[in-house]
């Protein structure tokens, strides 16, 4: 880099934010894409053709809504949001997480949550300029109730992050012990249902117990993660001041006709998550089989395994020759030899596994 730039990117670049590395999304080229929590499935030609006639009369030279108030009465509807809550609609579920913080965003507030979850939280944290605190999840990768109890006490958090059930782990978290994490916490706690559509559990019934409960949805990693598009509910008073930080127009005229249309269709994307279900526990079962491999449990629309010592890397990359291309979470600490596969289309789910033998074979 020329002297001159370096030197006025120090300058004005927020130290922070020059200690970042941008978020890193792997080139998957023809390769099966079993990295990122996609639905792998398609919609039938008929169901295309209807959208798109919707899709032709779209008003591409207005403002979309700015309230996306049709959208947001099929999301309540479809999503069980209860009459008394506010409901907040994002570009993606990171989009509110960055709205939440904007919010909060002070340079003594604490954004606490467990480790390992999903990585957005510390990075959003970062951003804005807060302090991230986490708490280790047990062996186990349930919530360590003492330490996160001690641990808001400590620190009393402006928001405390449950992914539920967990990114990267797969599980679902003691509902108890986030009971108690609630009525301890000074601030917000927010529960993140990314993986609702693969797990019977919800706070979405709780809203009204609580009033620092928010819930957060997104229909990603139901079959539209190509729409941008999450939402978040909770008592009107909070999602009013978050409400504030919401760029104009955040949802586009086409995210709003295709989100609505699809959810029209919801019992296609039921079914579809029935049967990433059904295959989570065939792969489940087919992979505990394998030697030195072992399986966690899962209320997700993935796996996480753990490979013999030193191996995972080594074998992520031999699938990756193989032309499937999993996560490789092996790195030091809660996570060291694992992987995470994402369950595809049940053809695709037995090229990972026969891949995968292979790869351990060698
Ligand atoms: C994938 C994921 C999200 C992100 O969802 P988008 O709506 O696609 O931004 C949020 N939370 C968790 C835990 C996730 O795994």
């Amino acid at each position: 880099m020329p002297d001159d730039i370096e030197q006025k990117i120090n300058q004005w670049i927020r130290p922070v934010i020059r200690q970042l590395s941008a978020y890193h999304v792997p080139d998957p080229g023809n390769m099966i894409k079993l990295d990122a929590m996609e639905n792998p499935y398609g919609w039938p030609e008929d169901l295309k053709r209807e959208w798109l006639s919707l899709l032709h009369d779209a008003p591409l030279n207005r403002y979309p809504d700015p309230g996306a108030r049709e959208l947001s009465g099929h999301l309540r509807d479809t999503m069980g949001i209860p009459d008394t809550a506010g409901v907040i609609l994002g570009n993606g579920s990171d989009e509110i997480i960055q709205m939440i913080l904007l919010a909060l965003a002070h340079p003594e507030h604490v954004v606490l949550a467990p480790a390992p979850t999903f990585v957005m939280y510390h990075m959003i944290t970062k951003f804005c300029g807060m302090h991230y605190v986490s708490v280790p999840l047990k062996d186990d990768f349930q919530l360590d109730s003492v330490a996160m109890l001690t641990a808001i006490e400590a620190h009393r958090p402006a928001v405390v992050f449950l992914a539920y059930p967990n990114n990267p782990t797969g599980n679902l978290f003691d509902e108890e012990t986030i009971i108690k994490i609630i009525e301890a916490s000074p601030g917000l706690v927010v529960v993140d249902e990314a993986y609702a559509p693969f797990s019977d559990a919800t706070f979405m019934d709780l809203l009204g117990s609580f009033d620092n409960l928010l819930v957060m949805r997104t229909v990603s990693k139901q079959g539209l993660a190509g729409l941008r598009l999450g939402l978040l509910a909770g008592a009107v008073e909070w999602i009013n001041e978050i409400d504030k930080l919401r760029l104009p127009y955040n949802i586009n005229v086409l995210t709003q006709l295709s989100a609505g249309f699809a959810l029209q269709h919801m019992d296609m994307l039921d079914e579809q998550a029935q049967r990433i279900k059904d295959d989570r526990q065939t792969l489940i079962q087919q992979l505990a089989q394998l030697p030195g491999i072992s399986v966690y449990p899962s209320a997700a629309n993935f796996i996480l395994l753990r490979t013999a010592a030193g191996k995972a890397s080594d074998l992520f990359c031999q699938l990756k020759g193989r032309g499937v291309l999993i996560k490789n979470l092996d790195s030091d600490g809660a996570l060291k030899d694992c992987l995470r596969v994402t369950i595809g289309t049940t053809e695709e789910n037995q090229l990972f596994l026969q891949a995968f033998r292979q790869a351990l074979e060698k």
